[in-house]
């Protein structure tokens, strides 16, 4: 990072821009502003200062500085992308099935991916893999998918990495997607990566936001893909100018899912049955048994209402307040990190970008500032009512509803009310 302190002019434009507070503002030497005032050179008193260790080299400051006084060096733009990469077309979605049930993300990448395909003037493909798998791509049919690819053996029946990955990476080469997405599941995160390196191509975790677009000088038709970075205190837009295909994981219940309907091309969608080459079936891994999790919390990413508590509850023992609407709302119980750091709930709780991804049909906040690491979490809800006592909380950016107030006064209000309109026995401590 360099910066001309004689081209500053002091705006302070750059200590805006700098998400980690790298920057600040400072007096110039006033001898120095009189030199060069004696000399016919014109010197702003103010001048910025750099913290270095706290410098990520983000390059925002560079970006919004008009004086050309901050300068960074980023690598030369490489030389135009290598040939063939036209010959890659279409959409793919990793359509990840457990005992035969299509998962919802794969459905709400085919939403997604119905979307880039339809910008890409190209078709859109749900890869099935799996054994029996005749119900799951049957079930594919009502939707506006092009092509469903059901790829099938019994060494498939169960997940494993080598096999999956290995049999995925061969479609690749054999039909030349453009753009692939998986969900950001376990399964998704562990063979997309693989897939991706036997491919020597890119691939992006966890994205929050796709589109197409064109980038200067890195090409056109662009699979744009944004994802929290640095902390999460910037989204960062990720392209794969130079490879194929262009591949990226999103989470559960960051997109909507795919409504029924035809493709655009107003052919049915049509399944082709793959048999996957036997050489790409080997697996030095057997499984031995199959022992699923028995989760006796709620699972909130399917929850329809949920309710979250942050660090304006104060204590653990205030968390009730939360419990209590949530349980009359027939809603389960969210947290934001502050409350999970503080142990006043568990992990499983928390939502947010190290926590999950919910997409409710209706969210409450009550004392969650808004933190973009919380809001990557839960800003898709349908409705968001926000509480909180101060009236710049950034949770209000995103609140369909906001009540700027105590959580102590409006909470117990709020809970009364909507079991008396439920018509409810109190059973609570409100
Ligand atoms: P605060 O930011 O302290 O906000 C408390 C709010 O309560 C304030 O707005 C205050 O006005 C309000 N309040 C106080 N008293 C009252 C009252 N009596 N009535 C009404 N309102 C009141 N955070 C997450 O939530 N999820 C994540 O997954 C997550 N991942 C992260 C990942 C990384 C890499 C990093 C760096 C951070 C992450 N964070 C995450 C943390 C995030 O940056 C915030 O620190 C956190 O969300 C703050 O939690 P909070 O809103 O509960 O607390």
């Amino acid at each position: 990072m360099r910066i001309t302190l004689d081209e500053c002019i002091g705006c302070g434009l750059c200590v805006k821009a700098c998400p980690f507070a790298a920057l600040s503002m400072a007096d110039r030497d006033p001898a120095e502003v009189e030199r060069a005032k004696a000399e016919g050179r014109k010197l702003s008193r103010r001048i910025v200062v750099l913290e270095e260790d706290k410098c990520n080299l983000c390059g925002a400051c560079v970006d919004v500085c008009k004086s050309g006084a901050m300068d960074i060096d980023r690598p030369a733009a490489e030389a135009a992308a290598p040939a063939g990469l036209d010959s890659y077309s279409g959409v793919w979605v990793f359509g990840e099935q457990r005992r035969g049930k299509i998962q919802g993300v794969a459905l709400e990448l085919a939403g997604k991916g119905r979307e880039l395909a339809d910008s890409l003037g190209a078709p859109l493909t749900v890869v099935v893999l799996g054994h029996e798998l005749d119900s799951a791509c049957e079930g594919l049919l009502k939707f506006p998918i092009d092509e469903i690819l059901q790829v099938e053996s019994p060494q498939l029946a169960q997940y494993r990495s080598e096999p999956y990955s290995r049999v995925f990476a061969d479609l690749i080469r054999k039909r030349k997607p453009e753009v692939v997405l998986a969900g950001a599941t376990t399964i998704g995160r562990d063979f997309l990566a693989r897939v991706a390196i036997q491919l020597h191509t890119g691939l992006t975790a966890d994205c929050t936001g796709l589109g197409i677009g064109s980038v200067a000088g890195q090409g056109e038709r662009l699979l744009l893909q944004t994802r929290p970075a640095f902390g999460g205190n910037i989204m960062a837009t990720i392209v794969t100018p130079r490879h194929r295909p262009q591949m990226a994981t999103v989470r559960h219940k960051v997109m909507k899912e795919v409504a029924p309907g035809a493709p655009p091309s107003g052919a049915p969608p049509r399944v082709t049955k793959v048999v996957p080459e036997a050489e790409h079936l080997a697996c030095r891994t057997r499984i031995l048994d199959f022992v699923e999790e028995i989760e006796d919390t709620v699972n909130i990413a399917e929850a329809d209402i949920i309710v979250s508590g942050g660090r304006g509850l104060g204590k653990a023992e205030n968390f009730y307040l939360v419990e209590d609407l949530a349980r009359v709302m027939g809603g389960a119980v969210g947290a934001s990190r502050a409350a999970v750091d503080a142990g006043w709930k568990p992990y499983s709780h928390q939502v947010g970008q190290t926590g999950k991804t919910v997409q409710p049909k209706l969210y409450v906040a009550c004392g969650i500032s808004g933190a973009v690491q919380h809001l990557v979490g839960m800003q898709s809800s349908e409705t968001i009512v926000a509480i909180n006592k101060d009236p710049g909380a950034p949770i209000f950016g995103v609140a369909s509803y906001g009540l700027v107030g105590d959580l102590f006064e409006i909470l117990p209000v709020l809970t009364r009310e909507v079991e008396a309109r439920r018509g409810r026995s109190g059973e609570g401590r409100t």
